[in-house]
């Protein structure tokens, strides 16, 4: 690639970047204090690429943020080491796509298993497929779920580097509100795929995620801001993208609450 074709490409990813943020609701942008060369020799550099030093970056750069609602994880804490029962998600998926343990199982159009990466370091956390997942079978693949897209882009992110969940694996009718006992029924398919996966954080998108995960019912805004665990994993809790859709001023502290994941997942990154 010649260095115009890269500096080009530098451009879009930048220009991509930017349009995200603002449709995140940020309205000011922040120049970091690099001389003249140091975008060239980044532009030129073919390790900014990857994820982790991405996150590594955004780390460094984010020292002296305000995020007053940040809690840094203090505390280190061993996941669970319980073993999963499967050897693969593909072998779990098969073992549980036909299930009609709930009434669910006999409503829905296509089991909703999971989408991405079976290694990813940070997993979200949905709550049920909606019309179009109950019609494609992919979590995620609607309205929120193009949201969810620009919200990953933002973070430097695709579908391919995260896994993407819902707690139900399956449409509750005219997308109400799962129920306590549907939650209960499906949550083992989701720890299972947690123990499959072992990603480094969970991301919980919205209050019934939150919940399910968490089991409680303390309000989404009191867990927002503070870090939580699910079985050793560390856990943040931010707006569902369908919230969003309907209320921009969850945007910003949607943003916060990511600029804090990637910011704990640089300081991991960094320290080992
Ligand atoms: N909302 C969710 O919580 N999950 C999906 O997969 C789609 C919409």
């Amino acid at each position: 690639m010649s260095f115009d074709d890269e500096l080009r490409e530098v451009y879009d990813l930048a220009r991509r970047a930017l349009v995200c943020q603002a449709e995140l609701g940020h309205r000011e942008i922040i120049f970091e204090s690099h001389t003249g060369d140091q975008p060239v020799a980044l532009a030129k550099s073919k390790e900014v690429k990857s994820t982790a030093d991405y996150f590594a970056e955004m780390a460094a750069q984010s020292d002296g943020f305000d995020r007053p609602d940040q809690i840094s994880l203090l505390e280190e804490e061993t996941p669970s080491t319980t073993p999963s029962e499967f050897d693969s998600l593909d072998d779990h998926c098969r073992a549980i796509c036909h299930c009609t343990l709930c009434p669910l199982g006999h409503t829905r159009t296509k089991f909703v298993y999971g989408v991405g990466n079976p290694h990813a370091d940070i997993m979200f956390v949905g709550e049920a497929p909606g019309r179009d997942e109950d019609l494609q079978g992919e979590p995620f693949v609607g309205r929120a779920g193009k949201l969810l897209d620009k919200i990953l882009a933002a973070m430097g992110l695709t579908r391919q580097d995260v896994y993407i969940a819902n707690i139900l694996k399956c449409r509750p009718p005219d997308n109400r509100d799962p129920q306590p006992d549907e939650m209960n029924t499906c949550m083992p398919y989701l720890k299972e795929q947690i123990r499959l996966i072992k990603p480094k954080f969970i991301c919980a998108l919205g209050r019934i995620a939150a919940h399910g995960l968490l089991n409680t019912t303390v309000p989404l805004g009191k867990l927002r801001g503070q870090w939580h665990r699910f079985e050793g994993i560390p856990l943040i809790v931010t707006y569902h993208p369908a919230a969003l859709l309907r209320f921009q001023q969850y945007k910003r502290p949607t943003w916060e609450d990511m600029q804090t994941l990637m910011a704990e997942y640089g300081r991991i990154n960094k320290n080992g």
